[in-house]
């Protein structure tokens, strides 16, 4: 599932692609995709509008329009894809015809979401995230106070877009391993050293992923590519049963609030 850094990186890559063009067709091909609205609503509000900019919010893909915006959501496996020629051949959800070409939201498992909103950043879904973990107002100071306030496990706490916007699980976990931290903790219990090396390695772990998913850049044209191979840069993340990197002792998998966790019991205290 795209969390902040894929988010990010497909923003920064689309942005130069499509802004300046105009959104010439938008055509709905399995309706599920722009639920609670209906195709005709996102389509009167897309078609013929000029692509003002590409932007990231949380998890969201905000395309910024001459009236109004677009808000997607990629969910687990939705996925944009690049054609050359007007295309609503095999599998495309939502098909933006551009001047340049046609670009796909796919999503075979109809989880991912287009959504047509007038006014961007007073919509509900914006509204409702909290800071953004790679903004500069996201101090130490910041996450301490966030902290202070949630009696919940910490990996729960990081997880929850309207405290921080933008990490996922699979970075949750990857960022208590590297702060070193049980993801079973109480976040209001952590203490000043623990919630600074946990600012940290939030920051440290979204940077190098970023770096990363912007290396080679997203390609929207090969649709077989979409994010493979970031496995690599994961610590603990799927290692059930393998030897931490840190100190050999066994990786435990866990559920917390119906997710799974990934924790080395030996170094994450
Ligand atoms: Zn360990």
């Amino acid at each position: 599932m795209p969390e902040l850094p894929e988010v990010e990186a497909i923003a920064r890559t689309l942005r130069p692609l499509v802004r300046g063009q105009t959104i010439r067709r938008c055509q709905v091909l399995h309706s599920i995709a722009v639920r609670p609205q209906s195709p005709a609503e996102l389509r009167r509000g897309a078609e013929g509008q000029r692509i003002e900019g590409v932007e990231r919010r949380g998890k969201y893909l905000l395309w910024r329009l001459g009236r109004g915006c677009l808000l997607m959501h990629f969910k687990l496996d939705g996925q944009l894809i690049w054609f050359d020629k007007p295309e609503t051949q095999g599998h495309i959800d939502v098909a933006l015809q551009l001047n340049a070409g046609t670009l796909g939201f796919v999503d075979r498992r109809h989880f991912g979401r287009v959504r047509w909103r007038a006014h961007p950043d007073e919509s509900p879904e914006i509204r409702a995230l909290g800071v953004d973990p790679i903004s500069p107002r996201f101090t130490p100071a910041q996450l301490q106070a966030l902290l202070s306030a949630a009696r919940r496990p910490v990996k729960l706490l990081l997880m929850d877009q309207t405290r921080i916007a933008g990490l996922g699980n699979i970075y949750s976990n990857e960022v208590l391993w590297h702060a070193r931290l049980d993801p079973r903790r109480r976040a209001d219990r952590l203490t000043s050293r623990e919630a600074r090396r946990l600012h940290k390695a939030i920051v440290n772990v979204l940077r190098r992923a970023l770096k990363y998913c912007l290396h080679p850049a997203p390609n929207f044209r090969d649709p077989a590519w979409w994010f493979q191979g970031l496995e690599k840069i994961l610590r603990v993340y799927g290692r059930e049963g393998e030897a931490c990197r840190r100190c050999a002792g066994r990786i435990r998998r866990i559920e917390q609030g119906g997710r799974t966790s990934y924790f080395c019991p030996g170094c994450q205290r």
